[in-house]
């Protein structure tokens, strides 16, 4: 496959636009998912992944529609919000949540996708997660707040994931975004989730700053441009896209920890999603992992490839 090593210092956009970024952007619930299932059902016309890109569609469209009546998720009370903030510490803290967390999420979830087309792979999946019981799915919630997701379960907890998207992104939502605080490089600030991917937006007064985006609540938060998002480091960043696309999408590569996190370039085009546009570019990942650099992101919907 064809590649191209762009120097940092050749990104003509990455000085001069910014005027006063805010620090976050919390998602919104009732668009996030519906756009990204928008994004994904365009990106499936005629991609290699159009089957699974429709999938995902389909799933993000379950993800948006179960939050209809759903009850309000429990927030963390005031004074642990501030104890957080006070030591730089995120407000929602997913590895310390009740073992129901996020239940009546999950059960609707497990529901609707009954309804969407899918391989029978994935359809067995959903039985065993319909059967599980209330222990199981408690532990599935677990696996994958502890970013430990088993190999060879890796088609319940897709589900699982989506469902605990849903949770976090509602109760991010809740949050103050001005009493957020940076916690530390590659933790999301109201989460402490890893990025998925960063973007750099086109947002008016915000133009060509750089965001990540949390691979679970949805949070954004600013980040200063050609510096790795996970480990802090201005040094041996490098950039690499295929050869012959549009050039909105590219790896930003990392020599002092070794790996690599997909920067989109939102403000050239408004539609990219930092979640559907990274399962969609997967031929960039294979590219750059034959160069060495691993994948340093999160995406529980890039699991296996
Ligand atoms: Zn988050
Ligand atoms: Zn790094």
């Amino acid at each position: 496959m064809p590649r191209q090593i762009i120097p940092a210092g050749s990104d003509p956009t990455a000085i001069g636009e910014v005027s006063a970024p805010p620090f976050a952007r919390l998602p919104e619930p009732a668009l996030l998912f519906s756009r990204r299932a928008e994004r994904w059902t365009a990106l499936a016309a005629g991609h290699d992944l159009g089957p699974y890109l429709r999938f995902l569609a389909a799933l993000a469209d379950v993800q948006h529609r179960i939050q209809e009546g759903l009850a309000e998720p429990e927030m963390p009370d005031a004074a642990a919000r501030e104890r957080a903030r006070i030591f730089g510490m995120p407000p929602l803290d997913r590895g310390n949540l009740a073992p129901d967390t996020a239940a009546e999420t999950l059960d609707r979830l497990v529901v609707a996708a009954s309804e969407i087309k899918k391989t029978v792979a994935a359809a067995d999946a959903l039985d065993r997660l319909k059967q599980a019981t209330p222990a199981k799915r408690g532990g599935m919630v677990r696996n994958v707040l502890a970013n430990a997701i088993p190999m060879e379960a890796l088609a319940e907890h897709i589900y699982v994931a989506a469902a605990l998207q849903v949770h976090f992104a509602r109760l991010a939502a809740s949050l103050d975004a001005r009493a957020l605080v940076p916690v530390s490089d590659g933790a999301c600030p109201a989460c402490g989730s890893p990025p998925t991917s960063s973007i750099i937006v086109g947002w008016q007064g915000a133009h060509g700053a750089r965001f990540c985006a949390c691979s679970l609540c949805g949070t954004l938060w600013n980040y200063v441009r050609i510096k790795c998002t996970l480990c802090g480091s201005t040094k041996g960043i490098g950039y690499q896209e295929i050869e012959g696309g549009p050039g909105t999408v590219k790896a930003e590569t990392c020599d002092s920890c070794g790996c690599y996190v997909k920067i989109l370039h939102q403000h050239k085009d408004p539609g990219l999603d930092p979640v559907a546009d990274d399962v969609a570019t997967l031929g960039l990942d294979i590219l750059v992992r034959e160069g060495g650099h691993s994948r340093g992101s999160f995406n529980p919907f890039l699991i296996g490839y």
